[in-house]
């Protein structure tokens, strides 16, 4: 960087650098395996009559279509530029700079710990237990926290959290922190979503998404659930027209019953997919599964793993190294792809091997 810079910048962004997709180094085919996403490509089109105009800042049909699909009024959740806004904007809107802090639960998913360091805010750490469930009393332990982020189920473990936790964790919270419940991939383990308790818990958050089970990770649209005066607050810091208004109207299209009925469709063949999967991966010599597969994805353990993923890259299949995540040495997680990726898969570690 140029002295200017080096000079002028956010002393907290020094240390940070630019996120770069692993895509970016990959010359390889199609076969991407390694970011959660859906591996269909649905239809969608729009109508650019209105493109001249700035969007409405939280469109009213993604707004209402979300609220019946979750079970919830309307004001009762924000429209995001991803989940992953959603985790920046819980950052800045309750906890102050310099001050506060978050805490999470690794090996869990890394957006929590980079917005924090972004803002500026400090984070607490509280290892998962070697089982990778929530070590409920050293979380209550922590007595300075604004902000809980709990990922149910746990990327990349595709562990579930166990209710009785997380209703520990809210009650000892209730007065003091907000818990946020991440379920980004809870499609693939509906029966366990937090989103029917909102009204029970003024200090529950839960986030989700359109980029896993909705197979709309290009569209960038995600939802924060919650009681009304927080999401009054997320208002207060969202930017005016966070959502693009092809983004509105794709989103408010894949909230409609046909395509809710496809989307219950794909969820369950990929679940099926992931077992079979899961089983012959299992029955190759040296991998052992780590973890469970609540999620749309496996995570196994490979003596050779670095070896591997160069061996599969060279071959233009792309997974993701797990190995610098806590306890999870040797670790590779690969998205459920379509039943050819994932025999290819299967095939190219058998040639490895
Ligand atoms: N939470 C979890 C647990 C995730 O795995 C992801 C995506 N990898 C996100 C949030 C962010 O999702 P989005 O694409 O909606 O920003």
């Amino acid at each position: 960087m140029s002295a200017l810079i080096d000079n002028l910048i956010n002393d907290n962004l020094v240390p940070l650098k630019p996120y770069e997709s692993a895509r970016r180094l990959f010359s390889g085919g199609q076969d991407w395996l390694n970011a959660n996403e859906s591996p269909y490509a649905n239809e969608y089109s729009v109508d650019s009559s209105n493109f001249n105009r700035y969007p409405s800042c939280q469109p009213e049909a993604v707004v209402s279509g979300y609220a019946d699909y979750a079970g919830l009024d309307k004001s009762q959740l924000i429209v995001t530029r991803g989940a992953d806004e959603g985790i920046e904007l819980l950052i800045r809107t309750f906890c102050t700079p310099g001050k506060d802090n978050i805490l999470i639960c690794p090996p869990t998913y890394g957006m929590y710990a980079i917005s924090a360091e972004t803002c500026d805010v400090g984070i607490k750490k509280v290892p998962l237990n070697d089982d990778f469930s929530l070590n409920v009393n050293a979380v209550c332990a922590e007595d300075d926290v604004n902000v809980i982020f709990i990922c149910a189920p746990n990327n990349p473990t595709g562990t579930p959290v166990a209710r009785e936790d997380i209703k520990t964790v809210l009650s000892h919270f209730a007065d003091k922190a907000l818990v946020v419940v991440d379920e980004a991939y809870i499609e693939f383990d509906a029966e366990n979503t937090w989103a029917n308790e909102i009204n029970n818990y003024p200090n529950l958050v839960v986030l989700r998404t359109l980029s896993k089970a909705f197979a709309l990770a290009g569209l960038r649209c995600g939802f924060t659930l919650a009681q009304a005066p927080i999401i009054q607050a997320l208002l207060k810091v969202i930017a005016p027209y966070p959502i693009p208004e092809p983004v509105a109207q794709i989103a408010a299209k894949a909230l409609s019953a046909e395509s809710l009925t496809l989307l219950e469709l794909q969820v369950a063949t990929l679940n099926r997919e992931k077992e079979t999967l899961a089983e012959a991966l299992q029955a190759l010599d040296g991998i052992e599964l780590v973890g469970d597969r609540k999620a749309n994805f496996v995570l196994f353990r490979y003596e050779k793993a670095p070896a591997l993923m160069q061996y599969l890259v060279s071959q233009g299949m792309l997974i993701r190294d797990q190995s610098k995540q806590l306890n999870l040495h040797n670790c590779l997680r690969v998205s459920i792809g379509t039943e050819e990726q994932n025999q290819r898969l299967i095939q190219l570690i058998n040639e490895f091997k």
